[in-house]
């Protein structure tokens, strides 16, 4: 499973393996620190991925999108 995560300073998308969940990160391009919500904050986004084996888009707080 992969998340993509977009980063809230420069908006630029990272894709990330589902372990980066729950963990900050830092952005490659602006080196911004942010937070990959946990799956368990996200619980339709995996049922979505569960379903489709797809990647989903997280925000910091743990909204979808895309
Ligand atoms: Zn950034």
């Amino acid at each position: 499973m992969q998340i993509i995560a977009q980063c809230p300073q420069c908006g630029n998308n990272w894709l990330l393996d589902s372990t980066a969940a729950d963990k900050r990160i830092k952005c490659p391009r602006c080196n911004k620190l942010f937070k990959v919500p946990k799956l368990s904050d996200i619980p339709k986004a995996v049922k979505i991925i569960r379903q489709a084996k797809g990647t989903i888009y997280v925000d910091e707080s743990g909204k979808t999108y895309g």
